[in-house]
């Protein structure tokens, strides 16, 4: 059997999946001009600066596109089958817009239709068995 590969944190993920570990969703955000980005990088994406921090959401969020992966692109995730992905746009961090599972979906019921713009979901990051985090998106408040 292969394992899944689970993401190796950087010096600039690193805080994403300490937060994640916690159970809490972070953003990246500049000191210097206050842009917050997502995925995180080694300078804003605005004005270039390094001086980056952590910066927490709630994970509420509105469900922008889903998919049900059905096909498994690595033996590791015949066993997860079917599951849905899905990208949302974080309410607290406008313009981010972040993949997650959804897990609660179930994907027999997941029928191919266009997000509703006012379905409202809750991202919040959970626990793979390795420690390290990984989003999921739950319905519901916090
Ligand atoms: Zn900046």
């Amino acid at each position: 059997m292969t394992d899944k590969q689970v993401p190796v944190p950087d010096r600039y993920t690193a805080f994403y999946w300490e937060n994640a570990a916690l159970g809490r969703l972070a953003v990246q955000a500049c000191e210097e001009c206050g842009h917050v980005q997502f995925p995180p990088d080694a300078v804003c994406e605005s004005c270039q600066s390094q001086s980056l921090t952590a910066q927490p959401v709630t994970g509420r969020a509105t469900l922008y596109a889903m998919t049900v992966i059905r096909q498994a692109f690595h033996p590791a995730w015949t066993d997860s089958l079917p599951y849905v992905i899905a990208q949302v746009q974080l309410d607290d961090a406008p313009g981010i817009r972040i993949q997650t599972n959804i897990v609660q979906a179930d994907p027999a019921d997941t029928a191919p239709v266009p997000p509703h713009p006012a379905e409202r979901k809750y991202v919040s990051p959970t626990r793979m068995a390795s420690g390290s985090g990984k989003s999921a998106l739950r319905t519901g408040s916090p």
